[in-house]
């Protein structure tokens, strides 16, 4: 297993589409496990794989504080979703930002488990909310596009008064 670099906002790599796995594999089980690994690291509840450059659709979640194995999701949809709510959240990608954004409180999701299994699961609460930012990274979206006006400005101000800093 290996550490993996996460790649920070505004890298242009955060924005690219994923691929669907089609090859369950030994290169997929390493990604899986590096994956989980840094995720441990890391102290976060979830990571997916275009935050550490790989353009493969596979998220791993953890909301047990690294009490139980990461859940492994592969080609993850969403397949139902309900009650709308209003959620804060942060995101290892981008360092120092918490924002409240709008999600659904409970999806119905299928994925492929890492050996190519296909299984559906309801999900409620945090583990809703969180499968459904990492599924973000999957389109290149990051949960500060889904702030209000308002605070994506804030946001941005930041982020350039930062930029200015670090090259200063
Ligand atoms: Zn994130």
């Amino acid at each position: 297993m290996a550490l993996l670099s996460i790649l920070e906002y505004p890298d242009p790599r955060l924005r690219l589409l994923a691929q669907p796995v089609e090859a369950f594999d030994v290169s997929l089980w390493r990604l899986v496990d590096d994956l989980c690994e840094t995720l441990g690291v890391s102290k976060g509840i979830g990571l997916a794989a275009p935050q550490t450059g790989d353009r493969r659709q596979v998220l791993v979640i953890d909301l047990s504080g690294g009490e139980a194995e990461p859940e492994v999701y592969i080609n993850p949809e969403i397949l139902a979703s309900t009650l709308p709510c209003l959620v804060e959240e942060s995101c290892l990608s981008v360092p120092g930002v918490v924002g409240n954004v709008v999600r659904s409180s409970q999806v119905r999701v299928r994925a492929y488990s890492r050996e190519g299994k296909a299984f559906e699961r309801d999900l409620e609460g945090m583990p809703a909310v969180c499968l459904q930012h990492e599924m973000d990274h999957l389109v290149g979206k990051l949960f500060v596009d889904r702030l209000s006006l308002m605070r994506r400005l804030q946001f941005r101000f930041g982020a350039s008064a930062r930029a200015r800093a670090k090259a200063a």
